[in-house]
């Protein structure tokens, strides 16, 4: 099997899962309990904490671990709706964003608050001038994600943390798709809210972390015990966060060179795609692009019996976001970047991870122009 959807999930380094085996038999003690194994698995997730934050120029107390990327993103808009709405009721966002976010904005529109969906160009990517003219004295929270996982193109976060912390407003970034893949420094780019998930970079599924700014208030998502400094009830997911901890550690020393081989990969695909299969189009930037991303529509192909047909030979993409891989309504995002409905349901997602090698990405294109000759020969 030749697996290029890492957009959606990845495997777990073989370190990540030898670690995390112990703490679900010999280490299950509940890091709240007061006798010693207690106080020892308290220590270790506040030696990982600290080593988060450090990645990310943070402090400890300002890693939060959560469930993963949805909670985070759900906590910062529910936080601001209900922490800052004395100054007033306005959020801005991007029209590209996860449902993570543009869901909860939906729930909270019917709640009062007005949310402005910022457009974007061609490639995907946001224009400050028209973020600085929508900032209005009322507005409470600026949440425009980091890289998108569907396009994967990069939006220009430090202009954006300038422009929020020009304006006194906080700046929430969504970089599911980007930790672990590229370096983040919340203090350079005036980021005060970033949302992180573990299954993206080599950790394990269902936990990430939030990071919230000490210096904005941020009330409970959830109501109990006292982990996380009251923040964030309910006994921790110990060994899911030291799985997180290894693959955050994994992905920073070998960044570098994951980087370079997803990125010769992905060239090297995505021009062969564009030169040789005709009437084929990149969506999403060219340059300010994750390094494992490509996303193609192939003109007059329906991207969904494409990916049926390139399944059936084992290689597995997808047409976009995998949570929203059962609608068959076309990409909200690729919708944003101008392609009709036709061209949006004909696109296909690759995203290549840093195991992939030139074998199966040769295999990959062979199979596609294959496909794709066929599925237009039939029509
Ligand atoms: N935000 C983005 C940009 C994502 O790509 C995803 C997952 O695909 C999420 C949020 C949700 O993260 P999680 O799966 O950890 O809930």
């Amino acid at each position: 099997m030749i697996y290029l959807d890492h957009a959606a999930t990845t495997a777990a380094y073989p370190e990540v899962v030898r670690e995390m085996t112990p703490y679900l038999d010999r280490h299950y003690f509940n890091p709240s309990g007061s006798y010693r194994e207690g106080r020892l698995l308290h220590k270790k997730l506040y030696e990982i904490r600290e080593k988060l934050a450090t990645q990310i120029h943070a402090s400890p107390e300002e890693i939060i671990f959560t469930s993963g990327g949805t909670e985070a993103d759900n906590w910062v808009l529910l936080n601001a709706a209900r922490t800052y709405s004395g100054k007033g009721r306005h959020i801005i966002t991007s029209s590209i964003e996860h449902h993570a976010i543009l869901h909860t904005c939906g729930f909270l529109e019917k709640q009062g608050f007005e949310v402005t969906y910022l457009p974007v160009n061609r490639n995907g990517i946001i224009d400050c001038d028209v973020l600085a003219d929508a900032i209005r004295p009322d507005t409470i929270l600026i949440s425009i994600m980091y890289a998108n996982n569907e396009i994967g193109t990069l939006q220009p976060v430090h202009k954006i943390g300038q422009i929020a912390q020009k304006n006194s407003i906080p700046f929430h970034t969504d970089a599911v798709q980007a930790y672990g893949h590229l370096p983040i420094q919340v203090d350079a780019d005036f980021i005060d809210f970033l949302s992180v998930s573990a299954h993206k970079f080599g950790g394990p599924k269902g936990v990430g972390f939030l990071y919230a700014n000490k210096e904005l208030a941020l009330t409970p998502l959830l109501y109990g015990g006292a982990q996380e400094a009251g923040r964030r009830a309910g006994t921790e997911n110990v060994a899911g966060i030291i799985g997180m901890g290894i693959a955050s550690d994994i992905s920073a020393t070998h960044r570098k060179e994951h980087t370079k081989s997803q990125q010769t990969l992905r060239d090297h695909l995505m021009n062969r795609i564009l030169t040789e299969i005709p009437m084929t189009r990149l969506n999403g930037s060219r340059h300010d692009r994750l390094p494992g991303n490509i996303n193609v529509s192939f003109a007059g192909i329906d991207g969904a019996t494409l990916i049926a047909m390139l399944e059936a030979r084992d290689i597995y993409v997808s047409g976009g976001s995998a949570c929203s891989s059962s609608d068959p309504s076309p990409s909200h995002v690729l919708k944003a970047i101008g392609l009709s409905d036709e061209m949006a349901l004909s696109a296909v997602r690759i995203t290549i991870g840093h195991e992939n090698t030139p074998e199966e990405i040769e295999e990959t294109f062979r199979q596609i122009k294959d496909c794709v000759h066929e599925l237009r020969s039939l029509a």
